[in-house]
């Protein structure tokens, strides 16, 4: 079966009210996630990835307890009957030539993700908190998660700031060694898609996947892999990774890369965001070389190929512009749309012109079918602002060319 997987979804409290992730939405607790991902996104599989947080901990241990979740016989945790909870955690590592990155480290049940936190004790200082920094380098960092029985996913692969080929390297084989043909797949973040990344060739063997990062409960499946698999179990996950037996990913769904914050370089001085063609490492408008390299201008930089060169067994990557992004659509018309057609995904997918118009009116209508279509013009995001579709407001820039 087909099934909607977000493998990268932060907690923002646990039941205790102890703050988790700082700068995530209070409303992101466990229940919250599981109600927001299964009855309003249609997700199925979530990874919740501030999972070895010593709070989080212990309400995966009375939802255990209460019965509210089970240990599935394939690994991973269900809640409630409906939905899978894959316990993760996002650790910052640093490479002894410098560099910080942002990894998911996945585990099957509780006994690993406990164990795992106790490891980490000794090299996080406050693993309460989310995304910690742990000292120890990717190559250390992938060694614990393996020893744990855990799988390792480096994170928002292109990122400037925290991540491998953002801030550490040219190659990940460089940065993991021997343990690089270990690691199944590679998230690509989201200002990427796998179209940029089929420019590099160690990626070739590699499983995309395409998380939301969500830091809030609206943005929970902004992006998503569609997976086959057997059940929704950490067991099932691994094999589709890995693509053994039948199992894979059938579909990327993921922002257009454009709307990421990352996408193009941004001058720090003039908060210029790129337009000319990739690489820019000095700011068009004001020669400033103090930037935020963009996504789009480290993989040009660095890519081995000029031209895509997808693998046989590259899924469809398929462009969706969250509603979130949609001009003219606020909360009150989000959840109208949602009551109507029972999900974010059918608004974004299945509902006609016509049904939309009758919802929210003709202009929203069109503007929810443009951006399906993808051509809603959009203005690239940069140096961690998002970019967005422009209005009637923009004319005079409504029609910048496609880069990239
Ligand atoms: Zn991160
Ligand atoms: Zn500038």
């Amino acid at each position: 079966m087909l099934l909607v997987c977000d493998l990268h979804v932060h907690i923002g409290r646990a039941g205790s009210g102890q703050a988790v992730k700082i700068t995530a939405s209070r409303d992101l607790t466990f229940e919250n996630i599981a109600r927001e991902a299964a009855e309003r996104k249609g997700v199925d599989l979530v990874g919740v990835i501030d999972c070895a947080a010593p709070p989080v901990i212990a309400d995966i241990e009375a939802m255990l307890e209460s019965g509210s979740m089970t240990e599935l016989a394939g690994g991973g945790l269900r809640y409630r009957d409906r939905i899978t909870v894959i316990p993760g955690a996002e650790i910052e590592t640093r490479e002894p030539a410098g560099g910080m990155s942002h990894h998911l480290s996945y585990f099957r049940d509780l006994a690993q993700i406990k164990r795992f936190s106790s490891i980490m004790q000794q090299h996080v200082t406050n693993l309460n908190l989310s995304s910690q920094a742990c000292g120890l380098s990717a190559r250390e960092l992938h060694a614990i998660t393996s020893d744990c029985g855990g799988v390792l996913i480096p994170a928002h692969c292109f990122t400037p700031h925290k991540s491998p080929y953002g801030a550490c390297v040219e190659r990940m084989a460089d940065m993991f060694a021997d343990a690089w043909e270990h690691i199944p797949a590679i998230e690509l973040g989201l200002s990427a898609d796998a179209e940029l990344a089929d420019r590099i060739a160690e990626l070739a063997a590699r499983t995309l996947l395409s998380n939301s990062d969500a830091h809030s409960l609206p943005r929970i499946g902004r992006e998503y892999n569609l997976i086959h698999m057997e059940e929704g179990s950490f067991d099932e996950l691994l094999m589709a990774l890995r693509r053994e037996q039948g199992r894979h990913v059938a579909a990327n769904f993921g922002l257009d890369p454009r709307l990421g914050k990352y996408h193009r370089t941004h001058c720090e001085d003039c908060s210029h965001i790129a337009l000319s063609e990739p690489p820019v490492d000095t700011c068009e408008r004001c020669n400033s070389t103090r930037i935020t390299r963009g996504v789009l201008d480290r993989i040009v930089q660095i890519a081995d190929w000029e031209k895509p060169r997808p693998p046989a067994h590259r899924p469809p990557y398929q462009y969706q512009v969250p509603l979130q992004f949609v001009p003219g659509v606020g909360a009150v018309t989000l959840n109208r749309l949602i009551n109507r057609f029972g999900s974010e995904m059918a608004v974004l997918h299945q509902a006609t012109r016509e049904e939309l118009g009758q919802t929210v009116g003709q202009k929203t209508a069109d503007l929810i079918i443009q951006a399906r279509e993808g051509i809603l013009p959009l203005r690239s995001g940069g140096g961690g602002r998002y970019g967005r579709a422009l209005t009637e407001k923009d004319t005079g820039q409504m029609k910048l060319p496609r880069v990239g």
